[in-house]
């Protein structure tokens, strides 16, 4: 394949000043081989699945071949990483191949590790099976949790091998590289806007705005600084849905970096990312952020409230109006503190409200990290709770505890009370146990993707059997449903799992 004329499409690593992005090529690979293609979302996009097993299929969406009239390009953005100003960062293993509109949506595809950017910096825009594998899977599971996320259309091997200079569980340097193709109506993010207004280039950023508004969010109406400001109370509220849903199945994000917040309030950038396994507030997966959990799983939401800070900074030029954004960051914590109540009683089978649910939900926390508890597991069968017998509640849900041996007597006590709290609440719904019961199971997955369920695909697939990958697949388009055949999936961490996270690299 020739480089286009165009020296803008040069791959080459660099600052690209005043630009929002830069048209780049994809990486030629040795042997492509696709292991996976969503379903789902072949017919969301309007492709059949005999398109998908064409030649063509493979080439394009491992970055073997480029659709004519298409320009490939990617994103220029900022960010703040772990609490810093990190200046320009990009797309720097992303590349977005075009758009298609179906059944009135825009969906962009792009394709993650097919290959350095001029965003590339030091690292080689490649990806790893491994990491792939996990962006992959999290991404379906995650939307048929129905948790907003952006989708994966393929998993493909590149043929190639990656050098990776991280030591990984016994993994030489050298690992199979993947690609990875994702979906979503847009892959725009806070650091798009916090880029433009760090140049003070607040033209751009009214262009930038506009567009965002007008194709994304048509129904806030023309531009207006009233309009900005709908725009930024809108980005606020579906983003924190996001997080109340990720706080719902136990999900940890990992690098919440406001290059990784999608405006649209996705779930975006499947890294280091971590299920909840035992139930605990200060539980992050990200191995380099050990030291200060700054994404640990009970701060997602007051780090949600960080990163909307940082956009409103960056559209205060096109607002000029501290009031209105400050408003809506000062209602931020209220919103919160109301959507989480509303979610964890509906965890708990609760349809109406009672003053106090707030007291039993808090008690429930801190007892469910009084030992080690497994979080789905818990809320799964707390299903199965009878408000007629409490004594027998945590016969109930024994099963999520990691060692009856740690629930001493107090422990026993202390479970025994709340269980004692939650039954006198109970009587006083209006429905019946089994209506709860189903609605419980509706909200409480009984199978979410476990650090070490990812572990065993990417083991498997490392030898060459990629059969497991598909297993996980369709067991995790079905979270909700009993799949009794698959039972051995509704288990507990295995123990040679304590300690095993996900890598992102
Ligand atoms: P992340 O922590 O995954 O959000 O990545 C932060 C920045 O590093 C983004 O600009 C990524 O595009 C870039 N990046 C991550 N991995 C690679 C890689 N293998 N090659 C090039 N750029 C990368
Ligand atoms: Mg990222
Ligand atoms: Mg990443």
């Amino acid at each position: 394949k020739q480089l286009p004329a165009d020296p803008s499409s040069e791959n080459t690593r660099r600052q690209v000043a005043k630009a929002c992005f830069s048209y780049v090529e994809p990486k030629a690979t040795k042997n492509p081989k696709l292991l996976h293609v969503s379903p789902e979302l072949l017919e969301t996009l309007g492709i059949s699945a005999e398109e998908s097993e064409s030649e063509e299929f493979l080439k394009l969406f491992t970055g073997n071949a480029v659709l004519p009239d298409t320009k490939p390009y990617a994103m220029c953005y900022g960010g703040h990483q772990f609490g810093h100003w990190a200046g320009q960062l990009g797309d720097g293993r992303a590349i977005n191949l075009f758009e298609i509109a179906q059944n009135q949506q825009q969906w962009a595809l792009q394709l993650k590790g097919a290959g350095e950017t001029p965003y590339s910096r030091t690292a080689d825009g490649l990806a790893v099976l491994r990491s792939s594998i996990r962006e992959y899977l999290c991404s379906e599971a995650m939307f048929h949790l129905g948790v907003p996320t952006t989708r994966a259309l393929s998993l493909a091997l590149t043929g190639d091998l990656v050098l990776r200079d991280v030591m990984y569980d016994g993994h030489p340097g050298y690992e199979k590289g993947a690609v990875v193709c994702r979906v979503a109506p847009s892959f725009i993010r806070f650091g798009n806007f916090e880029l433009l207004t760090s140049r003070q280039d607040d033209a751009t950023l009214k262009q930038l705005t506009d567009y965002t508004i007008a194709q994304f969010f048509p129904q806030l109406g023309k531009p207006s600084k009233a309009t900005y400001i709908s725009f930024f109370e809108e980005v606020a509220k579906r983003s924190l849905e996001m997080v109340i849903h990720w706080q719902r199945v136990g999900f940890v994000h990992g690098v919440m970096n406001t290059d990784n917040m999608s405006i649209l309030g996705l779930t975006i950038d499947y890294g280091p990312y971590g299920w909840l396994e035992a139930y605990e507030k200060g539980w992050t997966p990200n191995t380099t952020d050990r030291q200060f959990k700054r994404y640990k799983y009970g701060a997602q939401p007051d780090m949600l409230l960080w990163n909307l800070n940082q956009l409103a900074n960056a559209l205060y030029p096109s607002i000029e109006d501290t009031e209105g954004l400050e408003r809506i960051l000062n209602d931020f914590r209220d919103q919160y503190f109301a959507g989480y109540l509303k979610m964890m009683r509906s965890k708990l089978g609760l349809s109406i409200q009672e003053h106090d649910d707030a007291y039993l939900i808090t008690d429930l926390e801190q007892h469910l990290e009084l030992t080690e508890t497994d979080m789905s597991i818990f809320f799964r069968n707390l299903a199965n709770f009878s408000s007629e017998k409490p004594s027998e509640g945590l016969e109930v849900v024994q099963d999520a505890f990691y060692s009856i041996d740690e629930v001493s007597d107090k422990i026993r006590q202390q479970w025994n009370a709340w269980f004692e709290a939650y039954a006198k609440r109970l009587k006083l719904e209006r429905n019946t146990s089994e209506d709860r019961k189903e609605k419980m199971n509706q909200v409480n997955p009984k199978y979410v993707l476990r650090n070490y369920m990812a572990q065993l695909a990417i083991d498997d697939a490392d030898k060459g059997n990629y059969e497991t990958i598909d297993e996980l697949f369709k067991l995790l388009k079905r979270p909700y449903d009993e799949q009794p055949e698959h039972q051995k999936w509704f288990a507990k961490r295995p123990e040679w799992a304590r300690h095993k996270v996900g890598c992102s690299m």
